[in-house]
C-alpha cells in the first residue's frame, strides 16, 4: 500500500530520540526528551483508543523547548491522527490545538497504527536492550508493560494477518 504508514524511533544519547512518521502523502520528525516518557506515552495513547469507538487520546512529548501534542481522534475502525507543535512547552500546555502548527496529519485504520507502533518499539528494544535503553534515555526504562498491553489489544481486536514479534512474553 502505497500511503502505508511509518515510523521510526531513532534513540540518541543524552535522553533524546528522533521520532520519524510518515506515509505515502506527507513527513515529519519529531524531536523527543526524556522530560516525559514519550514512548510509553505513545504505546499508552494507541492502547488506549481500543476502549470505545469514539475515543480521544491526547499526549505529549516534551521536546525541549518544544511540545509536541498527539491528538488521535478513533472515528470507528479509523483513527484521525494530528500531531501539533508549540515553540514552548512552559506556555503551550493550556492552549487549545488551534494555536499550535499542525505539523502532520492522517487517518489510519486503527489496526495499522498499532501494528506500527508496535513494531517500531520492539525494533528499539531489538537493537538496544532494556540496559542499553535506560542507559540512552536515563530517566525511564523501557516500557515492556506498555507494549504488552498494545500487543494484546491488537493481537485480539484487530485481524492482523502481518508477523508479530513475540520476543517479549504476553503480559
Ligand atoms: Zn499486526
Amino acid at each position: 500500500m502505497a500511503n502505508r504508514l511509518q515510523l521510526e524511533w531513532d534513540l540518541r544519547d543524552h535522553g533524546w530520540a528522533d521520532c520519524r512518521i510518515a506515509d505515502g502523502a506527507a513527513k515529519a520528525t519529531l524531536f523527543v526528551s526524556y522530560c516525559t516518557d514519550g514512548l510509553a506515552d505513545l504505546l499508552s495513547g494507541v492502547g488506549g483508543l481500543y476502549g470505545a469507538t469514539n475515543r480521544l487520546e491526547r499526549f505529549f512529548f516534551d521536546s525541549e523547548p518544544m511540545e509536541v501534542r498527539w491528538v488521535l481522534r478513533r472515528e470507528g475502525a479509523d483513527v484521525a491522527i494530528a500531531i501539533y507543535e508549540f515553540p514552548d512547552v512552559a506556555i503551550s500546555l493550556d492552549l487549545p490545538d488551534s494555536e499550535g502548527h499542525l505539523a502532520w496529519t492522517a487517518t489510519k485504520p486503527l489496526g495499522e497504527l498499532a501494528h506500527v507502533v508496535l513494531a517500531t518499539a520492539q525494533q528499539v528494544l531489538k537493537e538496544h536492550g532494556e540496559d542499553g535503553y535506560m542507559t540512552k534515555w536515563i530517566r525511564y526504562p523501557y516500557p515492556v508493560a506498555a507494549l504488552q498491553d498494545l500487543r494484546r489489544l491488537h493481537l485480539q481486536h484487530d485481524q492482523c494477518e502481518l508477523p508479530h514479534d513475540m520476543t517479549l512474553p504476553l503480559a
